[in-house]
């Protein structure tokens, strides 16, 4: 399953690692009351909410960037023993038409940088691999981009020894020599920027897509549901700081839809992961390409 997009000379392609098992809106939004899911039933499924973890993959000339890696291999105990995907989805997608049998290189090997919108668990799990205890990366020719208060937060010693996956799949890429820490509003790359949108984590950062005289967002998890489009003050119950969240989906939302950006949003549903944020009336809408 793949949902495409392309912003000015770059190519967009969305895909699901893995489906978690499903919850209640109120397990997920703790804040918002069941009868305000009313007006946004389409945005549930059999009335439970339905995340999805996907992975935006951006290709364009001189470079092919991962916005986050998804939940990893598994099997995850905490998400009903469910298994990823991401790997071979993502080599599907990077595949060259005519395969060369050169069988050092793999599709992956194309993959220049993982920008990482933050630093939870179904961001980061198919950054390395491990074989007899050591860790080697997925993405060996890929610089790994984390931001600076996220890297701090969730280093820090208490955070840490309660995050298994950051010890597993973010500590050692230091070592490994690829990772590259940023701070603030930050180029990756011609036309690739991350920009702090604070809130869900204290690091967490968009990618802004500037290229060809069009614009657009890899929004990471300043969007769980499409609800939020229309409902920016609604947050995720696991949002570390919740007024900022809302600050950070107001604001971007705003300049998505004066602007006409192309947003990708991965834990929307396949078919829906890239869109358009349209007004409608006195509300924003999600408009799915
Ligand atoms: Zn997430």
């Amino acid at each position: 399953m793949a949902d495409k997009g392309k912003i000015g000379n770059v190519d967009l392609t969305a895909v699901i690692d893995m489906v978690p098992p499903a919850r209640t809106p109120s397990a997920m939004f703790p804040d918002v009351a069941d009868s305000a899911w009313e007006s946004y039933k389409d945005t549930l499924e059999d009335g439970q909410l339905q995340l999805y973890y996907g992975v935006i993959v951006l290709q364009m000339d001189g470079a092919t960037i991962l916005v986050d890696t998804g939940m990893g291999p598994g099997p995850h105990p905490d998400r009903g023993n469910l298994t990823g995907n991401l790997y071979e989805l993502v080599s599907d997608v990077l595949a060259p038409p005519d395969n060369t049998t050169n069988t050092n290189v793999s599709p992956s090997d194309q993959v220049n940088f993982v920008i990482h919108t933050h630093l939870h668990a179904d961001h980061v799990g198919w950054n390395l691999r491990y074989a007899g205890g050591m860790p080697a990366p997925n993405f060996r020719r890929a610089r790994y981009i984390i931001s600076k208060a996220d890297y701090d937060y969730y280093t820090e010693e208490t955070m840490l020894e309660q995050s298994p996956h950051v010890q597993r799949q973010v500590i050692p890429l230091r070592r490994l020599r690829l990772q590259e820490i940023v701070e603030g509003e930050h180029e990756v790359t011609d036309g690739i920027s991350v920009v702090p949108a604070p809130g869900h984590t204290p690091g967490h950062q968009v990618v802004l897509i500037n290229s060809g005289g069009q614009k657009g967002m890899v929004a990471g998890d300043l969007l769980h549901n499409i609800a939020q489009v229309s409902e920016p003050t609604w947050c995720a119950g696991v949002d570390w700081d919740k007024t900022q969240s809302a600050n950070s989906r107001e604001k971007l939302l705003d300049l998505a839809e004066k602007e006409n950006w192309t947003v990708a949003a991965g834990h929307f549903p396949p078919g829906q992961q890239i869109g358009k944020v349209i007004r409608d009336g006195n509300k924003r809408i999600w408009a799915p390409l």
